[in-house]
């Protein structure tokens, strides 16, 4: 992994993509930023053909996690899977083993909310 100079991700999140992926024994993303934001709520992207993985930290610690996790899913999942059954197997999967205590739970209630709202606007359901 290589962090792009000025933005690397901080410790634990270095720690936990480490983790995930020698958990699931695949390689680390080439390339993870990591920039900040005011905002509670943080956001993410990830970029397969690069291998590329972009967070957006918001202020909230458990929400930095999750989102992390949700792109980890990203990197692990098959390109043409996007947001369906087999990636939320997938990335649950990944909240349940290497979640901190209480991320699940955040899990359900964040992405339920985005599952929400894009059934309510009736188009394709993107995070976030
Ligand atoms: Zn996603």
């Amino acid at each position: 992994m290589r962090p792009i100079k000025g933005n690397p991700p901080p410790e634990w999140a270095t720690a936990l993509i480490e983790r995930v992926c020698a958990g699931e024994g695949r390689r680390e993303p080439r390339q993870v930023q990591w920039w900040h934001s005011k905002d509670a709520y943080s956001s993410g992207r990830y970029w397969d053909g690069e291998k590329r993985l972009h967070i957006t930290a918001g202020t909230m610690e458990l929400d930095q996690e999750m989102v992390l996790l949700h792109e980890l899913g990203h990197h692990l999942a098959r390109p043409t899977w996007h947001h369906n059954k087999r990636y939320w197997e997938l990335t649950f999967k990944l909240y349940d083993r290497y979640g901190s205590y209480g991320l699940m739970a955040w899990a359900v209630v964040r992405e339920g909310e985005m599952h929400a709202k894009a059934n309510t606007e009736a188009e394709a359901y993107r995070y976030p």
